[in-house]
């Protein structure tokens, strides 16, 4: 229910403007495609990811000479479950932790820029682990922001769960390690480590980035389980682009997909996913310490289609 109200505005761009391309219209043609090649842009799908699912459709329509347009709907859900099932192939129905080789904690390192929901992010999920009975604690490695440390730590207050700081300005590689034994010692599940988003260089990225995760694994060999990149759907196509930052940077290995409810654009999620090959584990659906979904292709593309 929550998705369906998440999703609604990109429902209602996507379906509205996909029947209006239809409208009056028996077959699939040159200029049905030309139309829906212009809806899947606006919708943020990306220019790759569209030029597929159009060349697809052609190619359909190449083969059976005659695609109805009544058959448009049910052919685009299937292509957009195809494209996303190729990275999502795992469905995670519960807030399971990401698989720790031997013993310990889970150590999952947060990256993405400011103001992306980050911290919100961190927040939520802290929750729903706690709420499954985890043992949790936050690091507040992103050091630069006067605020991050103390947003966190609000969130930790709010949840319920550990906190682990040094303060502000201090070595953020350092929290991160510390964190991570803090995570042992005090036998935690898992450990959720804000970073800083600090994107001014890709150079600086990687660095910083490489430098954090090393330190992490300097703690725990195994360490991190998860490098989750948080992209605010609201920002299309910046989205796509700090996507291709951080993957070039750092190897992510999740993406949460936050602000979903705020944007006709969810269409974002299909083309991310598509051109970065990493699968959605999260949507943010609302600001809310409940508002956190797990990712499920089927249940996207149902809330998409209505
Ligand atoms: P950070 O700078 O990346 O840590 O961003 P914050 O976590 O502070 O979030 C920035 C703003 O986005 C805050 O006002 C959050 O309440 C809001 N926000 C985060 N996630 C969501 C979401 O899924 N939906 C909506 N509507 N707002 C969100």
């Amino acid at each position: 229910e929550d998705l369906d109200k998440g999703l609604e505005k990109t429902k209602t761009g996507f379906f509205d403007n996909i029947s209006r391309v239809i409208a009056g219209k028996d077959s699939v043609d040159e200029e049905v495609l030309d139309e829906l090649e212009n809806v899947l842009i606006t919708s943020d799908v990306g220019l790759d990811t569209t030029v597929k699912i159009i060349e697809s459709i052609e190619s359909r329509v190449a083969r059976d000479k005659y695609v109805g347009t009544s058959e448009l709907h049910q052919i685009l859900r299937d292509e957009i479950v195809g494209l996303l099932a190729e990275n999502n192939n795992k469905d995670y129905d519960d807030y399971v932790l990401p698989p720790v080789p031997g013993n310990g904690p889970a150590i999952i390192l947060v990256v993405g820029v400011n103001g992306v929901g980050k911290t919100t992010t961190i927040g939520k999920l802290a929750h729903q682990y706690k709420q499954k009975g985890h043992k949790v604690v936050l690091g507040a490695a992103d050091t630069f922001r006067a605020a991050a440390v103390a947003q966190l730590e609000i969130w930790a207050n709010r949840v319920g769960c550990d906190f682990y700081s040094k303060g502000m300005y201090t070595d953020p590689a350092a929290v991160a390690f510390e964190t991570t034994k803090y995570a042992i010692d005090n036998g935690m599940d898992v450990a959720i480590i804000d970073t800083a988003g600090r994107l001014h260089t890709k150079f600086n990225l990687m660095k910083e980035l490489s430098k954090i995760k090393r330190s992490v694994t300097k703690a725990l060999p195994s360490a991190p389980h998860q490098v989750l990149l948080v992209l605010d759907a609201t920002t299309g196509q910046n989205a796509i682009e700090q996507a291709k930052a951080f993957t070039e940077a750092t190897d992510v290995t999740a993406l949460a997909l936050t602000k979903l409810d705020g944007t006709a654009k969810g269409g974002v999620a299909i083309g991310i996913t598509d051109t970065f090959k990493v699968p959605i584990r999260y949507i943010g659906v609302g600001e809310g310490i409940e508002h956190l979904q797990i990712f499920n292709k089927r249940a996207f593309v149902n809330s998409l289609f209505g």
